[in-house]
């Protein structure tokens, strides 16, 4: 973001990829990356709009606009969700997808970065207009989608079942069963046991190696949870079951808070029993669930707590609440809640940051290992799943710390310096292609 995006007031609530390319300017003079390989960086590789007439049930026709970015395939196929959400916008897909580009070289996975928006309010859509939809994308996106190419998976508001009306498409189309094309499948076509809670465990065994090096002790760690998705829950529930207690969650409608610490399981039941009523999604809240004291989003992220995890939209941490966040650690399970100008702020207060491209990245590593699945024909059990996973988190994690204390920079300084590295060497590889 140049100065020219600041707001009349002052505040940072500019274009996200702008915003998104200054994180990464920054982080790269700071490394010394060679210009032109941050030059590659600055621009998507490709970029697709399509627009998807989709059949509603009345019988009328409406038309949703929808977008693929593939920002680098330097280091393998292009890969990332694809996000169902009325704010989609271009800016958004193109910084969403350089950051997979980053999170996939930070976890040493052999990926490019992708990522795909669909600009609609799925909660408003039937079951059958919401299969509709996901299969005239596919449509739309023809052969900028494949096993080798580029391979989607969830993002926000998109699930297992819509990777598997996704996949089941572009199959018929080829004519030939394609299961590698999509992750994060329901198990019975082709999904891996423990994908659907691989982002909060990932981000658990984040928190763990963090904690470990600080000598923490989880009972004296509180946590509050700023999304109570499906990265939002399980990452709360396995703090939870190590003897953090959880203070505070939220969702879209508000949050609740409670000094005593929630019984995160129970939390998840009540909330997941709401959305078993409803169509598809959940329109039952945190807020409806127990009687504890209301918050709202923007109190929860002040709260004093040890651990502050985002997890759900980009953009929440600003520079008009930076100086008010009171956690010691943020832990960024959302893709970039931090703009760039509150990461300065945070940075210059010393408070630590455990940055979206590591702590988000287990969603992704465990999708990969979904791909090697499909690609073998060998299904793996959960113990190698969720051992793979921490063998992947806990290495880079512990990576990540060591760079940061080698260059004397905070985390997400380090999580790039990494990240461009090994990007950097695998543009210096492909030689003069370009
Ligand atoms: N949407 C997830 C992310 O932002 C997962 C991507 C994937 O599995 O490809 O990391």
């Amino acid at each position: 973001m140049t100065d020219d995006d600041t707001h009349e007031d002052g505040s940072d609530h500019g274009d996200v990829f702008t915003d998104a390319i200054r994180k990464l300017d920054r982080a790269a003079e700071f490394g010394g990356v060679e210009e032109e390989v941050t030059e590659r960086l600055r621009h998507p590789k490709a970029v697709l709009q399509v627009s998807v007439p989709v059949r509603m049930d009345d019988g009328s026709l409406r038309t949703f606009e929808a977008y693929r970015v593939r920002h680098d395939d330097t280091r393998g196929p292009a890969k990332g969700g694809i996000r169902y959400h009325p704010d989609v916008s271009i800016s958004e897909v193109k910084a969403l997808a350089l950051w997979m580009t980053l999170k996939c070289a930070v976890v040493g996975i052999p990926y490019g970065g992708g990522k795909g928006g669909v600009i609609v309010n799925p909660k408003e859509l039937s079951r059958m207009e919401l299969e509709r939809l996901s299969r005239g994308l596919v449509t739309a996106l023809g052969d900028f989608i494949g096993p080798d190419t580029d391979i989607p998976a969830p993002d926000v508001y998109t699930n297992e079942m819509v990777m598997g009306w996704m996949m089941d498409e572009y199959s018929k189309a080829r004519r030939q069963r394609t299961p590698a094309v999509i992750t994060g499948k329901p198990l019975a076509l082709g999904g891996s046991l423990g994908r659907d809670q691989a982002t909060g465990r990932g981000a658990y065994y984040a928190i763990t190696q963090y904690a470990e090096r600080h000598d923490w002790d989880p009972t004296e760690k509180t946590v509050a949870v700023q999304g109570f998705g499906n990265a939002g829950q399980h990452v709360a529930r396995l703090l939870q079951e190590d003897g953090y207690t959880v203070v505070a969650v939220s969702d879209s409608k508000g949050g609740i808070q409670s000094d005593d610490g929630f019984d995160v399981p129970s939390l998840m039941q009540q909330k997941n029993e709401s959305r078993q009523l409803k169509a598809v999604y959940c329109d039952g809240s945190v807020c409806e669930t127990v009687d504890a004291t209301e918050i709202s989003n923007d109190q929860l992220l002040e709260l004093e707590v040890d651990v502050l995890i985002p997890a759900a939209l980009e953009g929440v941490i600003t520079a008009d609440n930076a100086e008010d966040i009171r956690a010691s650690l943020v832990v960024e399970v959302a893709n970039g809640p931090t703009t760039s100008r509150a990461d300065e702020i945070l940075r210059d207060r010393e408070l630590d940051v455990l940055p979206d491209i590591l702590a988000n990245a287990g969603g992704v590593t465990v999708s990969y290992f979904e791909w090697v699945q499909n690609r073998t024909g060998l299904p793996w059990n959960l113990e190698q799943v969720n051992n793979g996973l921490e063998e992947v988190m806990a290495r880079e994690t512990n990576n990540v710390l060591d760079r940061a204390d080698e260059l004397d920079c905070d985390l997400r300084t380090a999580a790039y310096a990494l990240a461009l590295e090994r990007l950097s060497e695998a543009v210096e590889a492909t030689g003069t292609r370009s």
